[in-house]
């Protein structure tokens, strides 16, 4: 039977050095990560542009070509082919004409964290997994939470990112819902038109339904209006819905406006209604120097979405659920007798995670602290703000251009003036194709628009200039070429 599943010894595939983690392997684990970090420290240098502009078809038939059954056994040859199939088209997010969406270049002490993570592999479920593990990020858990001003009784969660974090404040705002006695299909979850699609999301995922999320309007600035969000509220009342949740949002993530949270926590204590504030971008508030003010009154939430891979500059994934009554993260506990008995004496993180298995991120925000501080993160955040408000100055200096709104945070909307929406979105293809520089796109208003999302404190407003000259030429040059098109075909 055994000759059925194994080949001979003689025959069967050899890994040089030894394959695994341990006291007698320690010397190859170091070569190895030193290796890796080598090559990306020798591409880092080497980039000069945020995108090579390889299309899918471009790289499709290189990582298709990979027989995945058949090893190339040494580790450079295997390095090499990453380096041919991933790191050399790769999306340079530290670059400065990298401007498209929520991605940050990411700290170095950061980086130090995960090369100790990834080894030791504690897992944050449970205490006898994790240890000290546990500990730091509890400790973490507290330190935001202070910050968002919560009291004592506060408590939350790393999870994996915004969508996690949505989907778990709103799971437990449904759950104190049915507590109350509210059936599913009566509760709704109020939102403003430009909060983050996760939201939808989130009550789908939650048995509430399609039509579960009533839109609120929003002012110039793409904030809540509080007058709609009460209206809204009234309305609920009027049909005997029960609106569950109000979702403020600090920080869109088109435009970085900040719904006003005392007018939407007013209006949730009025009608009883459980305040999530999803601050997965404007969470770099928190340690502002300049303007932690932009977040007063988040500390009436009930629960917030922190993403620290945003405006924290950490590596994908950091993010937090912040409670402020932490018994209610009870409503995600589960006793499973394996794991994490209801008798235990220890914390067990499992109790208030929707994950089981679950990475130690918390040592590369606690690392980040340890070194940089948080208000050497805070100025960070506080730079990329400044330069949004220079670059708005120079759009709305410019005849070239129309701009949105002024930047609440640090996103710039703008289109090129007297150009269609077609030029806009080839504007766009055109500088990704060419390597240029990366460029994100939204609608307002349902017209298409470009966005400049800033999170890098090391792109200059010159360059911010640069771009935006060859938004505006690229637009024109669609515009001259698709005149001559209607020309032609008119001749
Ligand atoms: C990015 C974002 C999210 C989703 O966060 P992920 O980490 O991408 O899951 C949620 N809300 C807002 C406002 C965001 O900008």
């Amino acid at each position: 039977m055994e000759e059925s599943v194994s080949a001979s010894p003689a025959s069967r595939p050899r890994f040089a050095p030894p394959a695994l983690l341990g006291s007698h392997s320690a010397e190859h684990y170091l070569r190895a990560v030193t290796r890796g970090a080598d090559r990306v420290a020798s591409t880092v240098q080497a980039v000069d542009a945020p995108f090579s502009g390889a299309t899918p078809d471009d790289l499709e038939p290189a990582v298709a070509a990979v027989d995945l059954d058949r090893p190339v056994r040494s580790l450079d040859a295997a390095l090499d082919e990453v380096e041919r199939l991933y790191l050399r088209d790769a999306v340079w997010f530290h670059h400065p004409r990298y401007l498209a969406h929520l991605n940050c270049p990411v700290a170095i002490p950061a980086l130090l964290a995960e090369t100790i993570l990834a080894p030791v592999n504690s897992s944050l479920d449970t205490w006898d997994q994790s240890a000290g593990a546990t500990l730091i990020e509890r400790r973490l858990v507290d330190w935001a939470a202070a910050r968002a001003g919560f009291g004592e009784a506060a408590d939350g969660i790393f999870t994996s990112g915004g969508s996690q974090s949505n989907l778990q404040g709103l799971h437990l705002a449904r759950d104190e819902a049915l507590a109350a006695g509210w059936h599913l299909g009566r509760l709704r979850v109020l939102v403003s038109e430009v909060g983050h699609f996760s939201v939808a999301k989130s009550a789908d995922l939650l048995g509430l339904g399609k039509h579960a999320v009533v839109p609120v309007a929003c002012d110039d600035a793409f904030r809540m209006d509080p007058a709609a969000l009460r209206e809204e509220l009234e309305r609920c009342a009027r049909y005997g819905l029960h609106p569950m949740a109000v979702v403020a949002t600090a920080g869109t993530t088109d435009f970085g406006s900040i719904d006003p949270l005392h007018e939407v926590a007013d209006a949730c204590a009025d009608a009883g209604t459980w305040l999530h504030v999803d601050a997965a971008y404007g969470c770099g508030l928190l340690v502002s120097p300049r303007r932690r003010a932009l977040l007063d009154g988040v500390e009436r939430a009930d629960s917030v979405t922190v993403d620290f891979h945003k405006s924290f500059f950490q590596p994908i994934s950091s993010s937090a659920l912040l409670v402020r009554d932490g018994a209610k993260l009870g409503h995600v506990t589960h006793h499973a007798d394996y794991l994490n008995p209801a008798s235990a004496q220890v914390p067990n993180q499992v109790d208030k995670s929707l994950q089981t298995t679950r990475r130690f991120d918390a040592l590369k925000l606690w690392l980040t602290l340890r070194t940089l501080g948080a208000e050497g993160v805070g100025e960070l955040f506080d730079q990329v703000c400044d330069l949004a408000r220079e670059g708005h100055a120079l759009l709305a200096d410019d005849p070239r251009f129309d701009v949105a709104v002024a930047p609440a945070l640090s996103t710039l909307v703008f289109r090129v003036r007297g150009a269609d929406d077609a030029a806009q979105r080839h504007a766009r293809e055109a500088l990704m194709a060419a390597g240029a520089a990366v460029v994100a796109a939204t609608t307002v208003g349902g017209g298409q628009w470009l966005k400049l999302t800033l999170l890098n404190p090391q792109t200059t407003v010159d360059d911010l200039a640069e771009v935006l000259d060859l938004v505006a030429q690229e637009a024109a040059a669609f515009a001259g070429h698709g005149a001559a098109a209607v020309e032609e075909v008119a001749a």
